[in-house]
């Protein structure tokens, strides 16, 4: 889906696509989860069309799915498609497995995030692009929210 939408361009700044929503269904107990997905790279010589990166994010979705996995699976496929300086990917999702086992809250969700390259080795560039989706679960902390995923049985 991604081939005829790769473009090679001069930018090297960040490009960044939040709040992309998602909707999947958790392997483990057969239940929704659902939420927010946000993507960052910075291009080395290539990009994607802007468009295909919420349908990637639906492409991964559709299956049976973990959290982290699905996380990865989107930073990977953006690696190997365009080699970015860097790839960042954070999933804030609501699992209904954890509202329904009486986890925590109603609301609470659990938070992943996959960080290749710049994204991994400057604190800075991290820091932007945290900055720049306000992650709902700076209230709370992303720590304690991380360990909420469902796949603890
Ligand atoms: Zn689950």
């Amino acid at each position: 889906m991604l081939n005829n939408a790769l473009f090679s361009v001069d930018y090297n700044e960040m490009v960044i696509v939040k709040d992309i929503d998602f909707y999947s269904l958790c392997e483990h107990h057969l239940l929704p989860f659902f939420g927010k997905c946000h993507v960052a790279y910075i291009p080395s010589n290539k990009v994607i069309g802007l468009s295909k990166i919420p349908r990637l994010v639906e492409v991964f979705s559709r299956r049976l799915q973990v959290q982290e996995r699905l996380t990865n699976q989107i930073a990977d496929t953006i690696l190997e498609k365009i080699a970015p300086r860097g790839v960042a990917v954070v999933m804030e999702g609501t699992h209904l497995c954890m509202s329904m086992r009486g986890v925590e809250k109603q609301n609470s969700f659990a938070v992943t995030s996959a960080m290749h390259g710049i994204f991994r080795d400057k604190a800075r560039t991290r820091m932007e692009f945290l900055e720049l989706i306000r992650l709902r679960s700076n209230i709370r902390g992303a720590g304690s929210a991380a360990e909420l995923a469902c796949a603890d049985e």
